[in-house]
């Protein structure tokens, strides 16, 4: 599934069977930092560094045991 950088426009393709909401990924095109927000509709948002806030602080536990 394909989705476009928010950033450059870089189309950007993300494996949604793999993918998780709040997987952070870069753009390899302009290196920004995004993160899936959304997997259906399938949606990324720039990760906004140095905007630190309490609130929505979410802690995701690792998961990638097999
Ligand atoms: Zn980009």
């Amino acid at each position: 599934m394909a989705v476009v950088c928010p950033e450059c426009d870089n189309p950007l393709t993300i494996d949604v069977e793999d993918a998780e909401e709040g997987e952070k990924m870069v753009c390899d095109e302009c290196g920004v930092e995004l993160e899936i927000v959304s997997l259906d509709p399938l949606e990324v948002a720039p990760i906004e560094e140095g905007s630190y806030h309490d609130e929505a602080e979410t802690l995701v536990p690792e998961d990638d045991e097999e």
